[in-house]
């Protein structure tokens, strides 16, 4: 109890107003949704009129004996079959064409938000929650506008014109009937408010499992490599316990609601015929009426009975909303600027004045601060640094992948944050340490950044990125990679990520990392390769190993988030012991390096 009530605070209630917000993607299918309310209204009464014929073959042909009368009430009762059939096709023709379209465009825009939204939003969201809120969430919803929205109001319209019909045929009956739902109502309001509160929790749960079943997925080499099977499968196992356990909670309380609303009419229904068997003997109602009454009453119990149902799976829906809205909602803070400036011919000086950084987990510990640094056009500088002095955040700034938290950054003297963001990254291109290729062609991930790259171009950057291999693939350019096609070696995927990065012809290329997976001999021929792409732009270069910093013109010292020294390669051997330190412990200098 202590729990739940815990849990109510943290997660809140889900509101209607995140099925209102939903109103937007709902309106484009007004039409069809319409079609749908009026076809399940109209199958409703078709449906409804079929005891009141029963009620006339009773009371008519058959008390009578009158056998010639049968056949036109029965045909009535064949075409009325005809019609509700036919009405039921129409509305799921417009149920399945309106919720799906809804959901497709939901999850569009779910994900064109998500591609929009800053490096620190998905650094702070685990990718299952994000994936379940793209599956599970969307499919609740699309079932909530596809189903329960429109027999929320077909069930009460249905319901309300049952009670007034039996009222109408035998009104202290009806009131029985009526006044026996009450408890009913209370019942199931009580019920539905517990079952809310569950189903977040197995939705959120849901979401924590898919995280631990992709991390495990995604790391299965390292998982394996260390041997941490068992306390990795320990770990899923308990939060699979957990889901089961409040998968549970939930399917106890749907019980319990079903068996009252199985057991509560039946019970209603057994005092219905009673007193109506004594109205039918003391002749105050017909025995056809009482045949109706009965039917009706049955057709009323299904209305109830999903009502209930129906009512939690607006609250699934509102939950579903809630976890939805709360990814929409969060705005993208690398904001395009408003008025953008120009660069007409960018020459691709980088200048980098008393930057400071703060990621947003820790604003009060900055990992960067005065940064001071001029790269000149066509000018290659490398940063060399400790682990953890704040290289791989420098570079992520250059592109906004983060904004500086203080001072600016500029390309030919114009703010990075004053430029359009698309012209900013034509302008720089980045290749990082962990190359991400994607499930498709070569020639795809290739051109992911100028998609409308020329065969030549892509020729020449395959040249220089030394990745001519992609032609021996079995299907050259078109070879599927990436999770699921051709996995390649970590050589080979870095050498696609320069191919990709230089494609676009930047003039400023930023590289974190670029050459720690590949083997000596590859690496010999990309740095050439590197060496003659740098000397036709500006690059940023971070380097752990003396080989790639002798790529560079100037190298710059990072200690603690800021730049302790910048020099030649040997200048800063000869006067910078740290320097040397760091390199040394990076790797062995190599013998040719070394300045003794
Ligand atoms: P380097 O590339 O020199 O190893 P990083 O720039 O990766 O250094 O990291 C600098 C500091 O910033 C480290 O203390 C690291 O823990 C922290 N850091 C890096 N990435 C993030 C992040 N996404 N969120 C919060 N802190 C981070």
């Amino acid at each position: 109890m202590v729990e739940r009530i815990f849990y109510r605070y943290r997660c809140g209630p889900p509101s209607k107003r995140s099925l209102r917000r939903l109103l937007p993607w709902i309106r484009p299918y007004s039409w069809q949704l319409a079609l749908m309310l009026v076809t399940a209204l109209l199958g409703t009464l078709v449906g409804l009129a079929v005891p009141l014929i029963a009620r006339q073959v009773i009371d008519g042909p058959i008390a009578a004996g009158d056998r010639s009368a049968l056949l036109p009430l029965a045909l009535l009762a064949v075409a009325f079959g005809v019609a509700e059939a036919l009405l039921i096709l129409i509305r799921r023709w417009a149920t399945a064409n309106s919720s799906l379209g809804m959901e497709n465009d939901l999850r569009n825009d779910l994900y064109r938000h998500l591609q929009r939204l800053p490096v620190a939003f998905h650094d702070k969201w685990q990718s299952g929650q994000l994936l379940s809120r793209a599956t599970t969430d969307l499919a609740i919803i699309r079932r909530f506008v596809g189903f329960a929205a429109v027999f929320i109001i077909t069930d009460t319209l249905t319901f309300l014109v049952i009670a007034i019909m039996l009222l109408v045929m035998y009104w202290p009956l009806g009131v029985v009937t009526l006044v026996s739902g009450i408890p009913l109502v209370i019942f199931m309001l009580h019920h539905e408010r517990i079952y809310k509160v569950l189903a977040r929790r197995v939705q959120d749960q849901t979401g924590e499992l898919t995280t631990a079943v992709e991390e495990a997925a995604v790391g299965i080499r390292i998982i394996k490599s260390f041997g941490r099977r068992q306390m990795f499968y320990d770990g899923y196992d308990e939060q699979a316990r957990t889901v089961r356990g409040q998968q549970l909670d939930k399917i106890r309380t749907l019980a319990k609601i079903w068996s009252v609303l199985d057991a509560y009419p039946q019970i209603v229904l057994a005092v219905v015929v009673l007193i109506g068997s004594i109205g039918v003997a003391k002749g105050a109602v017909t025995l056809g009426t009482l045949a109706a009454f009965a039917a009706l009453y049955l057709a009323a119990i299904w209305p109830i009975a999903a009502l209930g149902w129906l009512l939690a799976n607006a609250q699934d829906a509102a939950a579903a909303g809630d976890r939805l809205m709360e990814v929409l909602d969060t705005p993208t803070t690398i904001v395009e600027s408003e008025r953008p400036s120009r660069i007409e011919h960018p020459r691709g000086q980088i200048r980098l004045e008393g930057v400071g950084f703060a990621y947003h987990d820790a604003p009060d510990a900055p990992v960067l601060r005065d940064v001071n640094l001029t790269i000149e056009s066509g000018e290659t500088l490398a940063v060399v640094g400790a682990t953890g002095s704040g290289k791989t955040t420098l570079t992520a700034l250059v592109p906004r992948l983060y904004d500086v938290t203080a001072g600016r950054i500029t390309i030919d003297g114009v703010d990075v944050r004053d430029l359009a963001i698309a012209d900013l990254r034509t302008i720089v291109a980045t290749a990082f340490e962990e190359p991400t290729l994607f499930s498709a062609s070569v020639r795809e991930n290739l051109t992911l950044g100028r998609p409308q790259a020329t065969d030549a171009e892509v020729a020449e950057a395959l040249s220089v990125a030394h990745a001519e291999f992609v032609h021996r693939l079995p299907w050259g350019l078109d070879t599927r990679i990436g999770e699921q096609g051709l996995s390649l070696s970590g050589g080979q995927r870095q050498r696609l990520a320069l191919a990709r990065a230089i494609l676009g012809r930047p003039r400023v290329l930023v590289l974190d990392d670029p050459l720690s997976a590949l083997d000596v001999h590859t690496e010999e021929l990309v740095e050439t390769a590197l060496r003659s792409v740098l000397n036709q732009t500006t690059g940023l270069v971070v380097a752990h190993r003396a080989s790639t910093v002798l790529l560079a013109d100037r190298v710059a010292l990072m200690e603690d988030g800021t730049i302790t020294a910048t020099g030649t390669h040997q200048e800063l051997l000869e006067t910078v012991p740290a320097y040397r330190e760091i390199l040394s412990q990076e790797a062995e200098l190599d013998s040719d390096l070394d300045p003794v």
